[in-house]
C-alpha cells in the first residue's frame, strides 16, 4: 500500500480552449478553417455546463481542478476588456470553491486573441507587454479566490510546435524565430510573476504561488553511443530545462508545475542544430505499451525527470499527466504506474505536493481534433451525454483516501 500526504492536491485539468466551445476570437479558431483541420465549434460546452462537470468532479473525489482563461474571450480586442467574460471566470472559480476544490488557474494555454496574433505574436517584443497587461486585468479580478497561478502552459511545447516545427499557427519553420519567442515568453513570464504578486501585496493578500507548466519528455539514448547520450543530455537541458533555468535566474517560480506524458529515444543522424532538436529512433526497440497517439507508456521516466528536478529546491505539482485510451484498457494500470513513481520520488526527498490528470473530460486535442480520448470521463460529442470511466472510479478512491493498493 502506498501513502500520499494527508493535503495533497488531487484532481484533474482542462484547457479553455479544448472545452468551452465557440472561441470564436481566438487565433486557432481562425487557423482550424484556414489550414482545414477539424473545427472545435462546440467542444464539450463547458462554457455553459461548467457546474455539471464540476458536480461530476467533486463526486470523483477531486479536491482541486485545473483550468485556463481564454484570454480571447477577456481582450476580444486590443486594450478592450470584457466586464462580461472576466465575471464568467469568477462565476467559474466561485463554482469550485463551492464545491470545496481548489482552482488551479492558467493564463495561457496556446491560444492567443486573434488581434494578437495578426500584429506580431509572441515574435514581437510588445508581447510582453501585452501579457502583462492582460495577466493585470484578470489576477485583479479574480486574486482573492486564486491561490496558485500558472502563467504559461508548455512554453517549450508552444514554442516548438508553433515556431519551429510549424504545426500550429502561425506555422512559421525556423530555429531563430522559435529562439526569439522562447525569450519572449520567459520575460512574459517573469512580467506576469512580478505583476501577480504586486496585486496580492498591495491587497494585503496572503502570498500566492505562481509557476509554469513544463512540459518534461524522458529522453534517452537509444543506444549507448557516445553521439547519442550527448544528444540525449543536450536535448533535456534545452527542451526539459532550459526555460525554467531562464526564469529562475530572476526568481520567477514558487513552485515548478510539470507536465509529463511519454519519453523519447533520441537516435541523432547528424550534428546540426535541427537534428539534435529532433532527431528520434525509429527502430522499435525496447516496444512498451503505448497511447492511441502512439506515444510509450513510460512512468519509470517520471521518476528520473523528479529526481533530476530536485535541485530546483521547488516543491513540485504534476499539473498533467494522463492516457488517450477511448477503450479505458491502459488508463488504470497507466495511473498506478504514474503515481507509483511520484510517491517513489517523494520518498527520495522530492517534495511533490499534488496530481491533476490530464484530463477531465474527453475534448478537443488540437490539430489532431477529437478522436484522441484522455478524458476521466466519456464525452459524446452528438449528445453531450459525460459518462465516468471505470479508470475514474478507481482514481477517486485513491483522491478520498491518499492511497493505492
Ligand atoms: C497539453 C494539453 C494536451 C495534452 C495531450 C499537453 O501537452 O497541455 O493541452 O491536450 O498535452 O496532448
Amino acid at each position: 500500500m502506498i501513502q500520499f500526504p494527508k493535503n495533497f492536491i488531487w484532481g484533474a485539468a482542462t484547457a479553455a480552449y479544448q472545452v468551452e466551445g465557440q472561441n470564436a476570437n481566438s487565433d486557432w479558431w481562425h487557423w482550424e478553417k484556414k489550414a482545414g483541420k477539424e473545427n472545435s465549434g462546440d467542444a464539450c460546452r463547458h462554457y455553459e455546463l461548467y457546474e455539471k462537470d464540476f458536480d461530476l468532479a467533486q463526486g470523483l473525489h477531486h479536491n482541486a481542478h485545473r483550468l485556463s482563461i481564454e484570454w480571447s474571450r477577456i481582450e476580444p480586442q486590443e486594450g478592450k476588456f470584457s466586464e462580461k467574460e472576466l465575471k464568467h471566470y469568477l462565476d467559474v472559480i466561485l463554482a469550485l470553491r463551492a464545491r470545496g476544490m481548489e482552482p488551479i488557474v492558467t493564463l495561457h494555454h496556446f491560444t492567443n486573441p486573434a488581434w494578437f496574433s495578426e500584429s506580431g505574436n509572441w515574435t514581437d517584443k510588445k508581447s510582453i507587454e501585452r501579457f502583462r497587461r492582460y495577466c493585470e486585468v484578470v489576477v485583479r479580478a479574480l486574486a482573492p479566490h486564486v491561490h496558485y497561478w500558472i502563467t504559461i502552459n508548455e512554453p517549450m511545447i508552444y514554442m516548438t510546435h508553433a515556431y519551429v516545427l510549424g504545426w500550429w499557427p502561425p506555422q512559421i519553420k525556423s530555429i531563430w524565430t522559435g529562439r526569439t519567442v522562447q525569450k519572449n515568453l520567459a520575460s512574459a513570464h517573469v512580467a506576469a510573476y512580478c505583476v501577480i504578486h504586486k496585486i496580492y501585496e498591495e491587497a494585503a493578500l496572503a502570498k500566492p504561488a505562481v509557476s509554469i507548466s513544463q512540459h518534461l519528455q524522458a529522453f534517452e539514448p537509444c543506444d549507448q553511443s557516445l553521439k547519442n547520450r550527448l544528444a540525449a543530455f543536450l536535448r533535456h537541458q534545452w527542451f526539459n530545462l532550459g526555460f525554467i533555468n531562464a526564469v529562475m535566474r530572476h526568481k520567477a517560480l514558487d513552485f515548478l508545475g510539470v507536465n509529463y506524458y511519454s519519453r523519447q529515444q533520441v537516435d541523432l543522424k547528424h550534428w546540426g542544430i535541427r537534428n539534435l532538436a529532433e532527431d528520434v529512433c525509429q527502430k522499435n526497440h525496447d516496444p512498451r505499451p503505448k497511447n492511441s497517439l502512439g506515444w510509450d507508456i513510460y512512468p519509470e521516466g517520471l521518476y528520473d525527470l523528479l529526481l533530476k528536478l530536485k535541485k530546483y529546491n521547488l516543491p513540485i505539482m504534476i499539473t498533467e499527466n494522463g492516457i488517450c485510451d477511448a477503450e479505458d484498457n491502459l488508463r488504470w494500470e497507466f495511473l498506478q504506474g504514474h503515481l507509483k513513481s511520484i510517491h517513489r520520488a517523494m520518498e527520495e526527498g522530492v517534495n511533490v505536493t499534488g496530481y491533476l490528470y490530464w484530463s477531465l473530460l474527453d475534448n478537443f486535442e488540437w490539430a489532431q481534433g477529437f478522436a484522441p480520448r484522455f478524458g476521466l470521463i466519456d464525452f459524446d460529442y452528438a449528445t453531450q451525454k459525460r459518462t465516468i470511466r471505470e479508470s475514474a472510479k478507481k482514481f477517486a478512491e485513491v483522491c478520498k483516501t491518499g492511497t493505492l493498493n
